[in-house]
């Protein structure tokens, strides 16, 4: 079937050792290992890409190159590729790893009960099976189990759009075992790939019965 999903890796990535994005970064731990956000993001989104081409399903990373581009334009770019797709078969995916305190995985919609919402619900699914001694952080106050928040990424996209925050890069035992392991990144990306294999079957089987 005809579906696109749209990969959004955050942040810049590293040029000529230069990091392109101030202040997405890991503490510096005492094993000498620090992670680059923007490093992180692209390597789960290749990963993804690389699965969802396996399966036949059209994608594209819609910030292929490594300099960190504005939010605007990371919107632009994907409101103009979902315009040659059916609106209700493209989906875009933002990848992130987050910071601030905490542990375990959240998973962002935009505000009120859309499409987004039953990909949060898989994306969720395919995590706990994936990682299940690991937290889904959530926010049940609307019965579903993505956070809501005003994301501009989610609000300005035209297609269903969600945004993963993969653990926490300052918190130690999840940076350096999970989100700087070999490992630990296919676990994520395969949590991501599910998700949207899911959703795609699901968005498949209601079009074959309508
Ligand atoms: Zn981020």
């Amino acid at each position: 079937m005809k579906a696109l999903i749209l990969l959004d890796p955050g942040h810049g990535g590293i040029i000529n050792n230069v990091y392109q994005t101030a202040g997405k970064r890991s503490p510096l731990w005492s094993n000498g290992q620090q992670l680059f956000e923007g490093e992180f993001n692209r390597a789960i989104t290749q990963g993804i890409s690389q699965a969802l081409t396996l399966y036949g399903i059209d994608n594209k990373i819609i910030v292929p190159e490594l300099e960190d581009i504005s939010l605007r334009s990371r919107v632009d770019r994907a409101n103009f590729l979902a315009q040659q797709y059916p609106h209700h078969r493209c989906l875009l995916i933002s990848v992130h790893a987050n910071a601030g305190g905490g542990k375990g995985v959240e998973i962002f919609t935009s505000r009120g009960q859309t499409e987004s919402d039953i990909v949060a619900d898989h994306l969720a699914h395919a995590f706990s099976q994936i990682f299940p001694n690991k937290p889904l952080r959530s926010d049940y106050r609307d019965g579903d189990s993505d956070k809501e928040r005003g994301f501009y990424m989610l609000r300005k996209t035209t297609m269903a759009a969600v945004l993963t925050e993969n653990f926490f890069m300052d918190n130690e035992i999840e940076c350096c075992l999970i989100l700087m392991s070999p490992k630990g990144r296919q676990k994520i990306i395969d949590y991501h790939v599910q998700g949207i294999l899911a959703w795609v079957e699901q968005r498949f089987r209601v079009e074959s019965s309508e």
